[in-house]
C-alpha cells in the first residue's frame, strides 16, 4: 500500500536529464507544422491508434489532472488511493478501449508513464507545474485490419475528460478525429 517515492536512477543527475528532456521536447517544434501536438490541456486526452498486422497499439497522452484531479506525487492516503485506483483501471483497460469485436482483440502489454507518480522513465524533480500520465496499450487480434471503431470509456470513467483527439493509422488510411463528450465512439473507415 505504501510507496517509497520515485525509483532511483543511479548515475543520472536530475538536472541533466531535465535539460536533455527539454531538448527532446523542443526538437519536434523546430521544423514542424503541428505546434499544438504536445499541448497540455486539462480535459483533453490524445490518442494515437496504429493498426498494423495483427496488432492494435494505442498511445495515450494526457494531463495527470484528468485522471486524479491533481498533478503531483500523492500527498495523502486519499490521493494515494485515488492513484492506485486509476492505475489499476488503466492496467486492465477493457472498459477504456472496447475494440470493434470483428477484430477479436485481446489485451497485450500495457505500460504507463508519469514522472510525477514515479512510473516509467520519470525524471523525478521538475520545475514544471504540470504533469502527465501517458500510456501504451497493445492489443493482439486475429483480424485487426477489419476493425473500424473503438468505444472509449474515458468519458464515463473520468469526469474531467471532455474531449479526445485521436489520430488513426490503419490499412484503410490515416484519420484524425475529435470526440466531444458524450460521443464515445472513435470510428474510422472510408
Ligand atoms: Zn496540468
Amino acid at each position: 500500500m505504501t510507496r517509497s517515492g520515485s525509483p532511483a536512477w543511479p548515475g543520472i543527475k536530475p538536472g541533466a536529464l531535465c535539460a536533455w528532456l527539454g531538448l527532446l521536447l523542443a526538437w519536434p517544434l523546430a521544423g514542424s507544422a503541428q505546434p499544438a501536438a504536445r499541448a497540455h490541456v486539462h480535459g483533453q486526452v490524445k490518442l494515437e491508434v496504429v493498426i498494423d498486422g495483427p496488432t492494435v497499439v494505442i498511445e495515450m497522452s494526457s494531463p495527470l489532472d484528468n485522471f486524479v484531479g491533481f498533478e503531483h506525487a500523492p500527498r495523502s492516503d486519499s490521493e494515494r488511493q485515488r492513484v492506485d485506483d486509476v492505475l489499476a483501471r488503466l492496467r486492465l483497460p477493457d472498459e477504456m478501449f472496447k475494440i470493434d469485436p470483428v477484430g477479436n482483440c485481446k489485451l497485450g502489454p500495457v505500460s504507463l508513464r508519469s514522472a510525477a507518480l514515479g512510473l516509467g522513465k520519470g525524471e523525478g524533480a521538475s520545475a514544471e507545474a504540470h504533469a502527465d500520465l501517458d500510456g501504451t496499450f497493445a492489443f493482439n487480434c486475429t483480424n485487426a485490419t477489419a476493425t473500424k471503431f473503438i468505444d472509449l470509456g474515458f468519458f464515463n470513467a473520468f469526469r474531467s475528460v471532455r474531449q479526445i483527439d485521436a489520430q488513426i493509422a490503419s490499412p484503410q488510411g490515416q484519420f484524425q478525429r475529435t470526440l466531444k463528450k458524450p460521443n464515445a465512439r472513435l470510428a474510422w473507415s472510408k
